[in-house]
């Protein structure tokens, strides 16, 4: 079966239908596509999503199974990675987005030679490891959210992709590589990308991840390839608002607005389709942006509601949310 034949099967045929590439173990293949997303389970991206969050967020149980000499391995290996990783950014450093993007793309057990030396033989001399005592675990949690996942998109993510459009004013991605891992770095998921194209990695493991929190989620990471902090969708009306007041926004105001949206969307498109569903705002109501509801609520929900202008929301959100200032 082709790659074309798979969107006429249903989705459970989906999951099995594409053929992996040649040296490729079949098992390592469970890629969907549905509309604008991709979503896949790899194995290389795993263990470098894996190794990076022992090495910069928290210890994690080692795999369950390996020896003694394969326990003394795994640390070695970590330990490595540490060295290697430092405090850099899976976000903002180069070389860390370039090594993610290269694995997500790698369906052999040999790495391509675009990976750093440094990365390569730990990710080499750790792949047998993983293979032998966790990648059955974890690929069978991200197969399971993929299988989730699937008909959720299936469903409204393309209405969902046109609302988010519709509400920042800009085309929502339309290339989006979705890498469903055991880790997702500190907050159990990140997007890199720009414009048409991101490249999001969703931890399947992560509660708020899971169920119709996927929904979420997915339209979430994405959006972060159009949305800014002072550039792109929010980040350019924040500035040009700032300009205009003589106000500094708080720094995560421009992703307390990307929170908010997704979740509000989502929540109405489950509404539509007879859900109630509590979105991942209500969370971080309680996470830091306690400080923010109000005006978000008033004037973020009147512009999503149609009564006022995006730029007159933004302005009232950033009059209302500003820090004082220093005189
Ligand atoms: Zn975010």
């Amino acid at each position: 079966m082709n790659r074309k034949s798979c969107s006429a099967f249903a989705f459970a045929a989906l999951l099995i239908c594409l053929a992996p590439a040649a040296g490729a173990r079949a098992q390592d293949r469970p890629s969907v596509t549905v509309g604008r997303y991709r979503l896949q389970s790899n194995p290389w991206v795993n263990l470098h999503q894996r190794l990076l969050y022992e090495a910069q967020v928290e210890p994690v149980k080692p795999p369950a199974g390996l020896s003694a000499d394969g326990l003394t391995k795994w640390a070695k290996a970590v330990e490595d990675y540490r060295a290697y990783v430092g405090r850099h950014s899976p976000i903002l450093n180069d070389e860390l987005v370039r090594i993610n993007d290269a694995l997500a793309e790698t369906n052999t057990d040999k790495l391509p030679a675009s990976i750093p030396a440094a990365a390569k033989q730990v990710l080499e001399a750790a792949m047998p490891l993983y293979r032998a005592a966790q990648w059955e675990e974890d690929d069978r949690a991200n197969r399971f959210w993929i299988a989730v996942a699937v008909p959720l998109l299936t469903s409204a993510g393309e209405e969902l992709a046109e609302a988010h459009a519709k509400v920042y004013g800009v085309p929502f991605p339309t290339k989006i590589l979705v890498d469903v891992t055991s880790f997702g770095w500190q907050f159990g998921a990140y997007t890199v990308g720009e414009g048409a194209s991101a490249h999001s990695v969703i931890a399947s493991t992560v509660k708020g991840n899971q169920g119709f929190g996927a929904l979420e989620s997915l339209m979430h990471e994405p959006s972060h390839a159009i949305v800014g902090s002072r550039e792109g969708a929010i980040g350019s009306e924040l500035k040009r608002a700032s300009a205009e007041t003589g106000l500094r926004p708080e720094a995560s105001l421009w992703h307390a607005i990307l929170f908010y949206t997704s979740s509000e969307l989502t929540r109405r498109a489950l509404a539509r389709r007879g859900v109630e569903y509590e979105p991942f705002m209500v969370g971080m109501y309680k996470r830091g942006f306690a400080d923010f509801r109000q005006a978000l609520e008033t004037h973020w929900q009147d512009y999503l509601d149609g009564k006022v202008s995006r730029d007159e929301a933004i302005k009232q959100i950033l009059i209302e949310t500003a820090p004082p200032r220093k005189k």
